[in-house]
């Protein structure tokens, strides 16, 4: 007989959270609306979530006595980004429940056994081998082809430890800009997608299973950097219901509990190939803040606190732009522009491509 799920964790509880970044922010920022207080993790001082939870823990992400009272005083554990050791997760899991689980870290930390699942479970990718050093990479090269794109099997993000290979390029220095970026030794590469376009669905789960989405969104990059998502996405119906069945295949096949983001291409022959999985909330989720009725963030709450899931409609359109590094200067241009949501992330030093906020325009729903 299948266990009924634990009750609810109730308003009044705390919720922690490992990473200190605007997902954690904007996370302990919904959960306060619901009753929450919020215990960040972080190695960082000053973080973006800590300036807005009741308390927080400065230490690193291995240090065994600070996690184990993290856990002990929290009613729940979460995670804004999926590059957490599996060993952090290892000390959590028997003190506290992990949502979602430590499954989900190792399959969306690693982009071969995130393929290797998905393929697994009949979702399907672009097409990709596993390179350890140059000479793989050029067997590889022989079994994928060109044009085809090079990137860090672990601990990439917004095109970090990515190189494209084209025509010409020397597979030696590729070799080298990939794994020099971060002295990672395991590539992957992945067949070039010739997309239509980018899309995302976020889904989130409870623990009883309920499932709901929120519309599939188109995602535009700058430098591999998300720069603008655009609500809903211009694809046909039949498109949008096969993104949302594919994201919740995913979520259940992984027995989540929380969010899940898929981010997907629509290629040019009008297939769905599945890129990358966060399980967590998404930038490109950002929109939901304005544009539905219950946010990503406050979805993500209710998921991970066994809590009814709210409605995920959109009430309007919405266009979300990231705010990089100098961007964040125009907040009062933003702030005077009618309709435009304006959110800064309570960082001080605006670095080229730092994500710094992010402005939401609306527009009646269509
Ligand atoms: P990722 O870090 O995998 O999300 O990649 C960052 C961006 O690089 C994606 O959003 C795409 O715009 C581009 N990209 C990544 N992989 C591929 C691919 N196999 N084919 C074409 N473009 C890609």
């Amino acid at each position: 007989m299948k266990s009924s799920p634990p009750g609810p964790i109730e308003p009044g509880s705390t919720i922690g959270i490992l990473g200190g970044g605007q997902l954690g922010r904007m996370t302990a920022m919904a959960a306060a609306r619901l009753g929450y207080r919020c215990h960040i993790y972080t190695d960082e001082h000053d973080s973006p979530a800590s300036q807005v939870a009741a308390t927080t823990t400065v230490a690193p992400y291995t240090d065994a006595a600070a996690l184990t009272a993290f856990a002990r005083s929290v009613a729940v554990v979460t995670f804004e980004f999926e590059n957490i050791p599996e060993a952090t997760a290892a000390i959590i899991e028997p003190l506290a429940p992990l949502r979602p689980g430590r499954n989900c870290l190792v399959i969306a930390q690693d982009r071969l056994n995130e393929k290797a699942f998905l393929n697994g479970i009949g979702v399907a990718t672009a097409p990709y081998r596993r390179a350890a050093d140059a000479m793989e990479l050029a067997q590889a090269i022989d079994d994928i082809g060109r044009p085809a794109v090079l990137k860090t099997a672990r601990f990439g993000y917004d095109g970090k430890g990515q190189v494209m290979i084209g025509a010409n390029t020397d597979l030696q220095a590729a070799w080298a800009a990939m794994s020099g970026s971060n002295g990672a030794q395991i590539g992957v590469l992945e067949g070039f997608v010739e997309f239509d376009r980018e899309i995302s669905v976020i889904v989130a789960r409870a623990p009883d299973g309920s499932c709901q989405a929120f519309d599939p969104v188109e995602n535009r990059h700058t430098n591999h950097i998300l720069d603008t998502t655009i609500a809903p996405a211009a694809i046909t119906d039949e498109m949008g219901y096969k993104a949302v069945a594919t994201a919740r295949h995913i979520a259940e096949a992984l027995d989540l509990v929380g969010l899940l983001t898929v981010e997907m291409f629509v290629t040019r022959d009008n297939t769905l190939l599945v890129n990358e999985l966060a399980p967590r909330p998404h930038n490109s989720g950002h929109w939901t803040l304005d544009g539905c009725i219950t946010s990503q963030f406050e979805q993500f709450v209710r998921a991970i606190c066994g809590l009814p899931l709210g409605s995920a409609a959109r009430h309007s359109n919405a266009v979300m732009k990231n705010l990089l590094g100098d961007d964040v200067l125009r907040w009062r241009e933003i702030l005077a522009e009618p309709g435009a949501k304006l959110h800064l992330y309570g960082k001080s030093e605006p670095r080229p491509g730092r994500k710094m906020g992010h402005v939401t325009r609306l527009s009646p729903r269509k």
